[in-house]
């Protein structure tokens, strides 16, 4: 247990109390949360006892009774109050973000910003939750019955979120939830849980229902909470080793998973070179390369692969690593030092395998460069697992196909990026590749709040997006009228 902190100068550590309905409750139990770069205390956040998730999921329990009566234009209204009241406290969540992840400053002022507009598509969605009529004339048994398809809210979800982006990803649990008409216990990751808390509290404070919006803390509250018979839906981001246990604990709830991914992206022969040169630097090392469809892997065409080579090179001389809270900064650190080691190591690793460092390399704390490797194999781990840090590597190609094949064939299938100014060669990509998504004339990271985002295989399953996420959040009844 931690000393309460004396000063209430705007600096000093918060503690992050729970939120379990309308009351809010410190634990006894806390763990500090520390500035990756400048290492001192951030927030304490709290450890959640069996008797807290308890009440969490009890006050989310008797909340959904409440929030299944709400039309959807009031469920529209208090969302769109939830983005406002997000966007009140953007500076102060994005300052928390960044103190708490080392995040760059202007990337988290990005993130809280974006998941207010995220909350806003939610909003709509809250009013377009549709149902169908199933032509009950197409058969002899059937033919003069009404039959209609409805949807219900599922009734209480509970979501696990990571440490990346601690507020939009949130948003994509929040707004489905509360867009379908259920409760909701929330779970952050403990390693940026100050800017979560702060932005659930916003949202909060639109005024939905009590109970309808609870949060608890740690592994174990995590373990109570997916296996609980209150929770109807599970909705996890996150690594695959933590998805698969999930998703062997959801017994028959229903569950999204959104899990990691290795970043390909290719460069043909006939692409505009620079751009992609551009892109790629920038969305290797954005947000610390942490972010699941990170640019890893690209794979170039042989006759551009010195040129490319030296361009990405270029471009990311340009990039400034630094202090996350300086608004000048374009890259701060790593989630922490451990994470800043373990990306070391995969490094260290492949150049013990003949691999060649072009730029980067070596941390600094939990800072690490730019990385480009180059002389790398498939059987490398910078290869075939997720690095999560800000290195990739370039590898030329003679023909394209075997890379496509080697990419449907992998585990992963989160998402795919391809530059070309061939629409022959884009259409074989998108057939041929078997990814949530294929990227045509971008890079692997990429995203927006409405389209349907997820993975195949490994990297998981589900859908996140407005329209997508929040059907999903309902569940379906048909009703046949005699
Ligand atoms: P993680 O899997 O370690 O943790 C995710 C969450 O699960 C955290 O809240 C964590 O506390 C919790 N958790 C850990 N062990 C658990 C257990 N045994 N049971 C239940 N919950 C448990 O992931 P992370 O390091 O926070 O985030 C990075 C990973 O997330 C990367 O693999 C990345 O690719 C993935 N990710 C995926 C998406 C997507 O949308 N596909 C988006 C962002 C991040």
């Amino acid at each position: 247990d931690e000393q309460s902190p004396m000063s209430d100068s705007s600096n000093a550590p918060q503690i992050i109390p729970l939120i379990i309905g309308n009351e809010r409750r410190e634990t006894r139990s806390r763990h500090e949360v520390r500035d990756p770069y400048r290492g001192d205390i951030v927030a304490y956040a709290p450890i959640s006892s069996e008797s807290d998730c308890d009440a969490a999921l009890g006050a989310a329990y008797r909340a959904k009774v409440a929030m299944s009566a709400m039309p959807g234009y009031e469920r529209a209204a208090l969302l769109r109050k939830a983005a406002q009241n997000v966007e009140a406290i953007a500076e102060e969540a994005a300052r928390a973000m960044t103190r708490e992840s080392g995040k760059a400053l202007k990337d988290s002022l990005t993130e809280v910003q974006r998941s207010a507009d995220t909350l806003r598509l939610f909003a709509e969605e809250a009013v377009r939750i549709q149902g169908e009529h199933v032509p009950m004339d197409a058969t002899a048994i059937s033919a003069g019955k009404l039959g209609m398809l409805l949807r219900f809210p599922v009734g209480v979800v509970a979501a696990i979120t990571p440490f990346n982006a601690p507020v939009n990803l949130t948003a994509h649990k929040l707004g489905p939830a509360l867009a379908a008409g259920n409760s909701i216990v929330l779970k952050p990751s403990p390693k940026a849980p100050l800017s979560f808390h702060l932005f659930v509290e916003a949202v909060a404070a639109a005024g939905f229902p009590a109970g309808t919006i609870n949060t608890v803390y740690g592994d174990e509250a995590a373990a109570q909470i997916v296996g609980d018979p209150r929770v109807d839906f599970v909705s996890f981001t996150g690594s695959v080793a933590v998805g698969k246990l999930i998703r062997n604990a959801v017994g028959m709830k229903r569950v999204t998973l959104e899990l990691g991914g290795i970043g390909p992206t290719f460069v043909h022969r006939d692409a505009d070179m620079e751009a992609a040169a551009r892109a790629c630097a920038r969305n290797a090392v954005a947000v610390t390369g942490q972010s699941c469809v990170s640019v890893q892997n690209v794979l170039v065409h042989q006759d551009l692969y010195s040129v490319f080579t030296e361009a990405v090179c270029r471009e990311l001389d340009t990039i400034r690593f630094g202090d996350p809270m300086d608004m000048n900064t374009d890259v701060g650190t790593l989630i922490d030092e451990a994470a800043a080691i373990r990306v070391q190591a995969m490094i260290d690793d492949a150049t013990g395998q003949g691999a060649e460092v072009l730029r980067g390399g070596a941390r600094k704390g939990a800072q690490l460069p730019g990385t480009i490797l180059v002389n790398t194999k498939e059987t490398m781990d910078v290869i075939g697992k997720e690095i999560f840090g800000p290195a990739m590597s370039i590898r030329p190609y003679r023909d394209i196909e075997p890379h496509f094949a080697a990419i449907s064939e992998s585990p992963y299938g989160l998402q795919c990026g391809i530059f070309t100014n061939s629409l022959d060669l884009a259409l074989s990509a998108v057939r041929r590749i078997r990814t949530g998504g294929v990227i045509v004339n971008g890079t692997s990271r990429w995203r927006s709040d409405q389209m349907p985002y997820g993975g195949v295989k490994d990297s998981g399953m589900g859908r996140e997006g407005s329209r997508y996420s929040t059907q999903d959040m309902t569940e379906e009844r048909f009703v046949v009228f005699n």
